[in-house]
């Protein structure tokens, strides 16, 4: 049977990105070894990461001064790195949800955090918005899809400071105006990889403006100096990452993605607006392409566990919602295709006709 794969993270990768994984895990670049067993400074590995990099700044656009970085850790530890290396007195942070908080909770460590907007106390069905930064602040950090509540910010926010945001689960998926921004972090098993690394967009002269000593590792400038080979970077997901962007710029890129993952998920919320049975979670101007959040309505709420069952027997995959939230979630990331949604579609309308 076939599956649609509607996992919030680790998630969908394209099967073309798979088989030529597999391909370079048997034998790769033609050395007769595997992937698996080369050393991260042999010459093919080398240009492996250089050509991933070449293709985010294509494919972002991503202006002079910036460096583009492969790192472990996921995206948690970027929400420690962050402020270790940016924060000199007082940051600004939205809370618009679960990794946000996070994200402020490393922050404190370090210095004033001054929460400009959250919408906690409405359990993050709605994305901040109208709200001030203080000109004083290093920075403005924002996340700007959250994967577990399915708000999303689609725009690359005016404001008087520089910003900082964690892309993890919507890079890719629209056109980045990059320079508005100090640094982009995300974990790459959203859209990009399987789980292991972390790409960081990092405008250079950003960097060494804090007094605090910062250990090797979790210094930016290290990585930056050493091209991401101070030690041995997580090699096969950033291979993985290669095939994914390659495979992006045969589609077209992100103007094409943007289209794509629009066109998928305007599928998923008619369906959504105009059902019977299901409703969505999060405020319609501010609600996500990439996690669409919905439960049952109250009156059909007991089935809720029927329709999980009843959609996992017909091969779709990963549609229960977050404990937070509860009822249902579907990702629709890039490597989604829009069949799925359709199939998944045509499974909601099915169950309400039951
Ligand atoms: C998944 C996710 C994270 C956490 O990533 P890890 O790699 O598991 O640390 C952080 N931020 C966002 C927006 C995410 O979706």
């Amino acid at each position: 049977m076939k599956k649609h794969n509607f996992y919030a993270g680790p998630s969908i990768l394209s099967q073309q990105v798979i088989n030529n994984t597999i391909d370079a895990i048997r034998d790769f670049a033609g050395t007769g070894l595997s992937v698996l067993e080369i050393s991260h400074r042999s010459k093919e590995f080398t240009a492996v990461i250089e050509e991933a990099k070449q293709l985010f700044i294509e494919l972002l656009d991503i202006p002079e001064g910036y460096d583009v970085l492969f790192l472990g850790g996921g995206a948690s530890t970027q929400f420690c790195m962050v402020p270790y290396n940016l924060l000199k007195t007082k940051a600004a942070y939205v809370d618009s949800g679960t990794w946000a908080n996070k994200a402020i909770k490393e922050a404190k460590l370090f210095g004033e955090v001054d929460v400009v907007a959250s919408s906690k106390a409405d359990n993050y069905v709605w994305y901040p918005k109208d709200f001030t930064v203080p000109t004083d602040v290093d920075y403005l950090h924002l996340t700007t899809n959250n994967t577990i509540f399915g708000t999303e910010l689609r725009r690359d926010l005016d404001v008087p400071v520089r910003m900082v945001a964690d892309m993890s689960s919507d890079i890719f998926s629209r056109p980045v105006d990059v320079s508005k921004y100090d640094l982009i972090y995300g974990g790459a098993q959203k859209n990009l990889a399987p789980a292991g690394v972390n790409f960081v967009i990092v405008k250079k002269d950003a960097l060494g403006k804090v007094d605090r000593a910062i250990p090797t590792m979790l210094n930016y400038q290290t990585h930056v100096d050493k091209g991401s080979m101070f030690n041995t970077p997580p090699v096969l997901p950033i291979y993985t990452a290669l095939e994914t962007l390659r495979w992006y710029k045969e589609l077209g890129g992100v103007k094409r993605l943007k289209e794509l993952d629009e066109e998928k998920a305007a599928c998923l919320y008619d369906a959504i607006d105009n059902s019977r049975m299901f409703v969505g979670t999060t405020h319609v101007e501010d609600r996500s392409i990439m996690n669409v959040c919905f439960v049952m309505k109250p009156e059909y709420k007991e089935l809720e566990k029927d329709f999980v069952e009843f959609a996992t027997a017909r091969g779709i995959m990963g549609i229960k919602g977050h404990r937070s939230v509860g009822g249902f979630r579907a990702s629709l990331y890039n490597a989604l295709p829009l069949e799925s949604v359709k199939f998944l579609v045509q499974a909601m309308h099915d169950f309400e006709n039951k």
